[in-house]
């Protein structure tokens, strides 16, 4: 029976190959379950009848009930049209029509009750509907009393006659294809738990309600089942990669990781490093494969801590490895670590794609050998020609440019997989993270280390420049540094580039006894590293860069922080960038830059920046302003299954409850084998094979 749901749409009567085409180009839709599962996205009361005197213009849909008065062709201007004065007793209203104008004097006369449907909006000055549904009141008694769903369509199915009185009619002809209701995918002992109502009594009521109230239970109904899917796809497969995927077990903390801490270790750890390395530490002791994930917000230290994670590794003879997204990147680790090593036993190398091919080999035929302890690089690392004698442990900073797959090519580097410890800086709120990166642990490190002053961030608007310029001066003359960051974003690469070459001249020249360097990705490697490095050794006072600096780069000297266009970038990328700044000793600041025009929500995003530095607030904001598609390190990661009515940002709590109904399903049952667990077994299969983006991985 539930193969029914997996039909193709074209066997539903009344949808010929035009509309079918559509739907399956304009809104993915295939299956008799992917249309079942096309949600009206409003609804609008037909129980209430407004009168003609409570309308405002910033009304949405309303119905009248009343009679025309009078009926006119205006065939002056552009376009000749009908307009009709309609009223009912408490006011009138212009009624006008620009198409249909015969169907519309062959339907309306001045005799006849009619009920009108339609947006009220201003029309040459007053209130006014246009091309409203109308339809004689001894008829209209059908809708009276039900909500009308409406549904998203595109333009093109709009033109094709598609729209939602369409889809209405399909979707009736489409339930009458399940004589017997549509089949169900949670088994009854969850439904009766839950007090969810059946999925058939969901789906009828979200496509013909009939009153708000029940609306509830159905909306409650399916967005139980979308996130519990979700929770219980993840939750299983890393039940099932723990079951055959062992880990090395590391016997000891080992000796190097002791003598680090007792003489080498340049600062006090704060007891939110020392309690992940402890989590690190157990999991690496367990016998099954870590796979972690450690957020901390941008210097929260977490560099020291995957350092430890991999003296524990190399202290029981095997070896780690640590892989960031950039060169720029990978080479700070590489000399911020071989510092903190250089009076330890440990060989620590440094791979990249711009490593010259000598020194490649040399250090290839060293790794197989396993004379090198710990290889940092960039994606150089995961390339096949990369052999470790035996990788333990393998370590990946800032996640979000990564993608699963290229976390998952790690894993064949050794015969048991190695330990995986990720690192990010996005703060990525708790349900989300529960979704998106379900399958792996998550520890965080919610503390600064000591002595830190919060940056202090201001929004300015574009013809501040003068004062900005006597600021910026100031700080200079102290001897701090500046960035200057203008966004670059691939759609409108050429203007944007544009903006940041000027903006490079004019801070040039309005900073004439400075040294003002410019970074771009466009850049060929070795001029990027060597403006770069001017600015990390302090000959540039100034640098202009695009968001290439965001991820990572440490100049403590560095005090400020101005971002152009700054209404252009997320709120996370915002804290990144501003992340730069305030890891010296001195008052750091973070100057947003934008123009005057600024959308509500753009404004409230500025606010939130100025009032908060705390990642793990403005990730929620973000998330509740945007939606989750828009937070960074969701894209390549990705949901299992796509949403159509939960909403990560808005159903949190639900995130977390079905999570909590999935793991006590799974507890029970493990591997949904039980009789009464088949149907979600068989359900989740199906969600899988739709799923294009969809890779196990943990
Ligand atoms: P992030 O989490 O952004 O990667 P880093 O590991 O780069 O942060 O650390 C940021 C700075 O803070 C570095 O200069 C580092 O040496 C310093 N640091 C890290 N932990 C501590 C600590 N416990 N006490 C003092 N300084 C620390
Ligand atoms: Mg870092």
């Amino acid at each position: 029976m539930s193969d029914t749901l997996q039909s193709d749409i074209k066997g539903i009567q009344g949808l010929g190959t035009k509309w079918q085409l559509l739907l399956a180009s304009d809104l993915d839709i295939h299956t008799y379950d992917d249309l079942l599962q096309l949600y009206p996205y409003k609804y609008v009361d037909r129980s209430h009848i407004y009168q003609i005197n409570e309308l405002r213009s910033d009304m949405s849909h309303v119905q009248l009930c009343g009679y025309f008065a009078s009926l006119q062709t205006i065939s002056g201007g552009r376009q000749e049209r009908l307009s009709a004065i309609f009223t009912d007793g408490t006011g009138q209203i212009e009624i006008v029509w620009f198409k249909s104008l015969s169907y519309v004097r062959a339907t309306i006369n001045a005799t006849d009750e009619f009920m009108l449907f339609g947006k009220p909006t201003v029309f040459n000055g007053h209130l006014t509907i246009v091309h409203p549904e109308i339809e004689r009141a001894d008829k209209a008694q059908i809708v009276a009393g039900t909500l009308q769903p409406f549904y998203n369509t595109s333009e093109k199915m709009k033109k094709a006659g598609l729209n939602t009185k369409a889809i209405q009619k399909i979707m009736r002809n489409l339930f009458a294809q399940f004589p017997f209701g549509i089949p169900e995918t949670l088994p009854p002992y969850i439904r009766n738990e839950y007090h969810l109502i059946t999925r058939d009594q969901a789906l009828r009521t979200l496509h013909f309600p009939k009153s708000a109230r029940d609306m509830e239970y159905a909306r409650f109904r399916m967005k139980f089942e979308e996130l519990f899917f979700v929770q219980l796809g993840i939750l299983r497969s890393r039940n099932i990669n723990r079951h055959k995927t062992q880990g090395v077990k590391l016997s000891t903390a080992g000796p190097l990781l002791k003598d680090f801490y007792a003489n080498h270790i340049p600062f006090e750890p704060t007891e939110a490093q020392k309690r992940v390395v402890r989590e690190i530490w157990s999991d690496m002791n367990s016998g099954r494969q870590m796979n972690r994930l450690v957020q901390g917000d941008v210097g929260s230290g977490k560099t020291i801590v995957a350092l430890m994670a991999m003296l524990i590794a190399v202290g029981n003879k095997m070896q780690a490895c640590m892989m960031a997204p950039t060169e720029i990147l990978a080479a700070q680790h590489y000399d911020g670590l071989s510092v903190m090593l250089k009076d330890m036993p440990v060989s620590i190398r440094l791979l990249m794609g711009s490593t010259k091919k000598r020194e490649r080999n040399t250090i290839l035929t060293e790794l197989a050998e396993g004379k090198i302890d710990i290889l940092i690089g960039t994606h150089a690392l995961i390339e096949e020609s990369v052999v470790f004698r035996n990788l333990g442990l393998a370590v990946i900073d800032e996640q979000h440019r990564f993608g699963v797959q290229q976390r998952a090519k790690l894993w064949g580097k050794a015969p048991i997989p190695p330990h995986i410890l990720v690192m990010t800086a996005t703060p990525i709120p708790r349900t989300l993270a529960m979704t998106v990166y379900g399958d792996l642990d998550l520890s965080v490190i919610n503390q600064l280390p000591p002595g830190r002053k919060p940056v202090r961030t201001e929004h300015y608007f574009h013809n501040r420049r003068n004062e900005l310029n006597r600021f910026i001066r100031s700080q200079l003359e102290m001897g701090r540094q500046v960035y200057e960051v203008y966004p670059l974003i691939e759609e409108s690469e050429k203007m944007d580039f544009k903006d940041l070459t000027e903006g490079f001249e004019y801070t040039k020249q309005a900073f004439k006894d400075y040294n003002v360097c410019m970074v771009h990705g466009k850049l060929k490697n070795d001029v990027k590293e060597a403006e770069m490095q001017r600015f990390i050794r302090g000959e540039a006072q100034i640098m202009v860069a695009t968001t290439v600096i965001e991820v990572g780069v440490n100049v403590p000297n560095a005090s400020v922080m101005i971002i152009e266009s700054a209404e252009r970038f997320g709120l996370s990328q915002l804290h990144q960038l501003r992340g730069r700044v305030g890891r010296g000793a001195d008052q750091s600041y973070c100057i947003l830059m934008t123009s005057p025009e600024l959308s509500n929500e753009t404004r409230q995003r500025m606010q939130i920046m100025v009032d908060s530095t705390d990642g793990f607030r403005i990730a929620e904001a973000d998330l509740q302003l945007r939606g989750p598609g828009n937070i960074e390190g969701t894209q390549q990661s990705g949901l299992p299954f796509a949403l159509h009515i939960a909403d990560l940002a808005h159903d949190s709590n639900l995130v977390s409850y079905t999570r909590e109904v999935a793991e006590r399903v799974l507890a029970a049952d493990p591997l949904l084998q039980s009789n009464e667990n088949v149907v979600l077994a068989e359900r989740l299969k199906v969600l899988k094979n739709e799923s294009v983006n969809w890779s196990s991985i943990s």
